[in-house]
């Protein structure tokens, strides 16, 4: 499990080193902000695999910034833990229902916050380790980049891949042109919404020779989608 990123959101600069210090031996990538506008700004520019949010910071509370987070549609199964100084069973309840994922009540210890770290990640990983992805006859192995239909390698550019990734990783959903850029593209770099058109046609056009192209799917005024029905 190396290679995640993961967005501490806590204020208090020595608990927030010694978290990172922590998830950075463990082979996370470890981004930091220390209030909830940084935060989001942090996320619209990279989104993170999880997030780790502090109840109490200076702007917002971590469980508005929960809220807000699990009320986008963008944002929405992003997987955050909340962190609290605060024990009583009420507040836990609160934290669950504003949609944090996990609740790890301060003070914990670094190997507790990084075995519920790992077993959200799980969770959130449609396919448990996320070594490898099948869908209507497709295999995609995240190790080696490798996409194959049977025995046969599809050959693939690199956007083409991690278009590929996220409709597999999120398949039967639909979304918008927009959705998509930020999503494979990433929210910090100005591409034009007809450039997801035209990797969506090179896309397909790789997966016609294995008959597949109809896994990827346009849905007028809407977007796109990855499903293994028909039409
Ligand atoms: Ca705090």
């Amino acid at each position: 499990m190396t290679g995640k990123q993961i967005l501490i959101v806590e204020d208090e600069k020595p608990i927030r080193d010694m978290i990172a210090f922590g998830l950075r031996r463990a082979g996370f990538e470890v981004r930091e902000a220390e209030d909830c506008s940084t935060a989001r700004a942090s996320i619209a520019d990279h989104r993170p695999d999880l997030l780790l949010v502090d109840w109490m910071l200076p702007d917002q509370s971590g469980l508005e910034l929960t809220r807000a987070i699990k009320r986008n549609k963008d944002t929405e199964d992003m997987p955050v833990i909340l962190l609290t100084a605060r024990a009583e069973e009420q507040d836990k309840v609160t934290g669950l229902e504003g949609g944090a994922d996990d609740y790890v009540t301060k003070p914990f210890s670094p190997r507790e916050l990084l075995a519920r770290i790992n077993a959200v990640l799980r969770r959130a990983s449609p396919v448990g380790s996320g070594e490898s992805l099948e869908a209507g006859g497709l295999t995609l192995d995240t190790a080696s980049h490798r996409v194959t239909a049977g025995d046969q390698t599809v050959p693939l550019g690199p956007t083409e891949y991690r278009l590929l990734q996220f409709f597999m990783e999120h398949p039967e959903r639909v979304y918008s042109r927009s959705q998509l850029l930020d999503r494979v593209w990433g929210g910090n770099v100005y591409v034009e919404e007809r450039t997801v058109d035209v990797h969506i046609r090179r896309l397909r056009k790789a997966l016609e020779p294995f008959r597949l192209e109809g896994l990827v799917q346009t849905v007028r005024g809407a977007g796109y989608r990855f499903s293994t029905r028909a039409e």
